[in-house]
């Protein structure tokens, strides 16, 4: 919606809303909020509310503390489920500086640079349409999550009393209440994980549905007394959790991934692009996976990828092309989870598929066996290389790839590796349950 100022308050007024929630993300992909009374109104719609940027990790410097808000006025939400005397409304706001610049350290600012450049080569749009899978777990008597999943079914299994089926309609519903158009909602592989699909948008528009959609479903959860967990890999030897990353580029309304005279129907623009995916995914994989525990989820047997590849038809490897042609033309990357800042993920895929075109990367053939299947020998063979397997490896990655730089923008790439860099080192201090259980008594 194109709302005006005299929209958001005209809307303000007639539905009696009360608080303002102004929405913003950093670096680790949280989204975060500052909360005014519609009092504020005025100082909202001018961009005069501020923060505390030095209270936010990965933001800012404690000399250049004090940010703006300035609201995307097109992002205005009443929230259906707050109650009539206390209505809330959200407005998604972008960080900019004291001296009135676009604050570069707030990934939704570098996304819409990104885009920008992108409209530079003539495409309209970046759609994308994510996957979420996620975990729902029974709490304890004092609430707190536990690690056992609500039920002990599997995909497309029918239950009689199935819980979980009852909480995700009602995400679902609460979704559609916002105007989502969710497309499938169904049980996944492992018990207790679902996964809620919506229709593909452009990546702006799809970063900020996906930031929203975690919240009601952590929201719709807890009121059913369950936990939901976008942790990409809870349990150790059942599937995790990806958050599958659909994606084509538009030139106004047609999609240019599709040319029926191409090879598979897919144009040349989708082979440089899908080169340019193959080329960058392992700089790539360090924003798409971005926590220590993203790489236990990226072993081999569990439908997550491993290896960099790519195919018409099998689900094992890194890029798949779902069959759907015309308007529904898309490559498929499977390796992000939803921990991924998605506002920096579709940056970062945008980048590297833009590298594919610029320098007409072509991609390697496609694989139609099993990889898994296949020795290190016959990988080798047929160039096939892996992802990395942990998050010093993926940070190492991303510091050695220039388009992965250039996709963040030197500000936010570097306080990420920073960033990652800490918790992998916190991480590694850390004596395990497994060293314990393996060694204490062995040694
Ligand atoms: P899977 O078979 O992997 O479960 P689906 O075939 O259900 O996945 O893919 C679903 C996602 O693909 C949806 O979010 C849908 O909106 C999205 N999608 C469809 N067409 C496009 C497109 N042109 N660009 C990006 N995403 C698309
Ligand atoms: N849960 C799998 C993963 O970790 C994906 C399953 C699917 O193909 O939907 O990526
Ligand atoms: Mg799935
Ligand atoms: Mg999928």
């Amino acid at each position: 919606h194109n709302y005006t100022k005299n929209d958001i308050r005209k809307m303000a007024k007639d539905h009696n809303v009360s608080f303002l929630r102004l929405m913003f993300t950093d670096l680790f992909g949280t989204e975060k909020d500052v909360e005014v009374p519609v009092s504020q109104l005025e100082n909202v719609l001018n961009n005069k509310i501020m923060f505390d940027g030095s209270s936010i990790e990965g933001f800012v410097r404690i000399e250049e503390s004090d940010m703006y808000l300035h609201p995307d006025l097109s992002t205005w939400m009443i929230f259906p489920w707050s109650p009539d005397r206390g209505r809330i409304a959200r407005i998604i706001c972008d960080v900019y500086t004291m001296d009135g610049k676009p604050f570069m350290g707030d990934p939704r600012n570098n996304l819409k640079r990104v885009l920008k450049d992108m409209k530079r080569s003539h495409f309209t749009s970046l759609d994308i349409g994510p996957e979420p899978e996620f975990f729902l777990f029974k709490r304890d008597r004092d609430g707190k999550p536990t690690l056992q999943p609500n039920d002990s079914i599997s995909y497309f299994d029918l239950a009689p009393a199935d819980t979980g089926a009852i909480c995700r309609r009602d995400m679902v519903l609460a979704l559609e209440d916002i105007g989502f158009n969710v497309e499938a909602a169904h049980h996944e592989v492992s018990p207790g994980q679902h996964e809620i699909d919506f229709k593909y948008s452009d990546a702006l528009n799809t970063a900020d549905n996906i930031q929203i959609f975690k919240l009601v479903v952590k929201a719709v959860a807890k009121k059913h007394n369950l936990y939901a967990t976008f942790m990409p890999k809870p349990i150790t030897g059942i599937n995790g959790s990806g958050m599958h990353i659909n994606m084509s580029l538009f030139q106004h309304h047609k999609n240019v991934f599709y040319d029926p005279k191409g090879k598979l129907g897919l144009s040349k623009i989708a082979y440089y692009f899908l080169g340019g995916i193959l080329k960058h995914a392992r700089g790539f994989t360090a924003i798409g996976d971005p926590i220590v525990n993203s790489y236990k989820r990226l072993v081999p047997g569990y439908e997550a990828p491993v290896y960099i590849a790519w195919s018409p038809s099998n689900r094992s490897p890194l890029v798949r092309i779902p069959s759907s042609r015309g308007i529904q033309t898309r490559l498929e990357l499977r390796s992000a989870d939803p921990t991924a800042n998605p506002y920096m993920a579709f940056a970062g895929v945008l980048e590297a598929g833009l590298d594919g075109l610029r320098n007409k990367i072509v991609p390697p053939a496609g694989i139609n066996r099993n990889i898994y299947r296949m020795d290190a020998q016959e990988r080798i063979a047929d160039h096939i290389y892996n992802l990395p397997d942990n998050l010093r490896d993926a940070i190492t990655a991303l510091k050695h790839d220039p388009i992965m730089k250039r996709a963040l923008g030197t500000k936010l790439f570097n306080t990420f590796i920073t960033a990652k860099t800490f918790e992998f080192n916190s991480y590694r201090l850390q004596v395990s349950a497994w060293e314990l259980k393996h060694y204490l008594k062995k040694y």
